[in-house]
């Protein structure tokens, strides 16, 4: 038996974990297939205590790679760490990178993951040509936007229930030099964060917010916006810049006392940081890592908020519920004294194809909460009355607490998702803590 457990640390389950190079055979037994476990809460988890989860992480060879066309064929356990390595030499990227570096390719497809150009690019999903998937009853199938696309729909976002992913297919985006032109623009309060983030993204592909969660008053919301896109060739510096790559040799040796996360260290650490970026505010050029994935330069950073862990809440609060609602969102959140270490603020585009995708156009919020039982679970249901009243809807990569009568009420894309699991998996032999918690299957 091996202890999982999602980036979060809670909850963790039992299960008998299967590592193996030939991922059909690893996957054949198995009620669910996991990546790296970079999700947060219980989504790459098991129903129940010891059942049997399919780990990826050996299956990880490139089937083909072309360099012209900047199309990729790998297993699904190749992770973007590799995949930038192989392909970033020949000028070509993921369309689609989300904050960390370590994850597979088949959970950045189950999660339908989006990134900071969710505005211009959409989710990872469309950018996948074709999947083979081995579904509930052993078959393996080829499918995509033309073939199976109910399935392939379902599939994207679909956070494993449809089928083990064994292999995936995807179409990388050209850059004409791997260096990364930024802008950091410093915001006053949440309106100004808002309205700067809106701004920005209509003329930057990469846009994304840091806020301060904890100040009041007319201070609520304040933070940073940061603006990115590939830099020119006349714009690549002589040598590396002075920012550059994120490489991990700081880490957190084991699990830090739970204190070192509260209100008080959280708030010094977020005025610190809204200082330190309005001095450094303005335009240079940086690695992409500094950019993309700046959280991997601290190794195991999860650890920081000790052994009772934490969960995140990602919400999008749709442009229709209009700013007011952005505002009491951030009431909520310091009046619970959440004391969010990290709280992004991103602005999603349109809605892709994956049937339980997370982007729909309007306003992300991404939280990250320290574990305090029942404190944590009433300011998960608070936001959550929030995002209902919206018309919004909730990242199930990120959840761990969400009620089921929740998120059905937040779901009307439930029916047609539920409709092709009744087709490929009547039995519901593919499950989840997650599916347990929030669809209803059997533990
Ligand atoms: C620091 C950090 C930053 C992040 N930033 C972002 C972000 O900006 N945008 C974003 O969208 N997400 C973000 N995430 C979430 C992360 O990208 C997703 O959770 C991703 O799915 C994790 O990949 P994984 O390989 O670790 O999958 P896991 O966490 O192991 O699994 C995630 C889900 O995918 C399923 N799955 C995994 N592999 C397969 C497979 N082969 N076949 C079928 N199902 C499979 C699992 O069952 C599970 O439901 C972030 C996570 C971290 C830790």
């Amino acid at each position: 038996m091996t202890r999982l457990a999602g980036w979060g640390g809670v909850p963790a389950v039992d299960a008998r974990e299967r590592v193996g190079e030939s991922l059909p055979e690893v996957c054949r037994p198995a009620s669910l297939t996991r990546g790296l476990g970079r999700s947060y809460g219980d989504a790459s988890l098991p129903a129940r205590t010891g059942a049997i989860v399919a780990s990826t992480r050996l299956g990880d060879r490139v089937l083909a790679f072309d360099r012209v066309a900047g199309v990729l064929r790998a297993e699904a356990g190749f992770r973007l760490s590799q995949l930038e390595e192989l392909t970033r030499p020949a000028g070509w990227v993921s369309p689609v990178v989300p904050g960390t570096r370590h994850v597979t390719l088949g959970g950045m497809v189950a999660s339908d993951i989006h990134g900071k150009n969710h505005h211009v690019a959409g989710c990872f999903g469309a950018h996948v040509r074709s999947l083979v998937l081995q579904v509930a009853d052993g078959r393996e199938l080829e499918v995509g936007p033309d073939r199976e696309s109910e399935l392939f729909a379902a599939t994207l976002g679909g956070m494993g229930l449809t089928g083990h992913i064994l292999e995936v297919e995807v179409a990388l985006l050209a850059i004409a030099c791997p260096w990364l032109v930024i802008e950091v623009e410093p915001a006053p309060d949440l309106g100004a964060l808002v309205a700067r983030l809106r701004a920005a993204s209509r003329t930057w592909p990469y846009t994304v917010a840091w806020a301060d969660a904890l100040s009041r008053g007319a201070r609520l919301g304040r933070g940073i916006v940061i603006k990115g896109r590939w830099a020119e060739p006349g714009e690549a510096p002589a040598t590396s810049p002075l920012h550059s790559r994120v490489d991990s040799r700081l880490a957190v040796p084991c699990n830090l006392p739970s204190w070192v996360l509260g209100p008080t260290s959280v708030r010094i650490f977020d005025a610190l940081f809204y200082r330190a970026h309005c001095w450094s505010a303005g335009r240079r050029v940086v690695h992409p890592d500094r950019f993309f994935h700046a959280l991997d330069s601290i190794r195991d950073w999860n650890r920081l908020y000790g052994a009772r862990g934490f969960v995140q809440h990602q919400s999008v609060l749709p442009d229709e519920a209009g700013d007011e609602r952005i505002v009491r969102y951030f009431e909520t959140i310091t009046r619970h004294s959440g004391a969010s270490f990290l709280t992004v603020v991103k602005d999603c585009g349109a809605e892709g194809r994956g049937l339980l995708s997370f982007p729909r156009p309007g306003i992300s919020v991404a939280l990250d909460l320290p574990m305090r039982g029942a404190a944590t679970q009433a300011l998960v249901d608070a936001l959550n009355r929030h995002v209902l009243d919206a018309g919004g809807r909730i990242y199930l990569a990120k959840d761990a607490l969400t009620r089921r009568e929740d998120f059905a009420a937040m779901e009307p894309r439930l029916a047609a998702f539920d409709a092709v699991r009744r087709l490929w998996d009547p039995e519901r032999r593919l499950r989840s803590a997650l599916s347990a918690r929030l669809l209803g299957d059997p533990a």
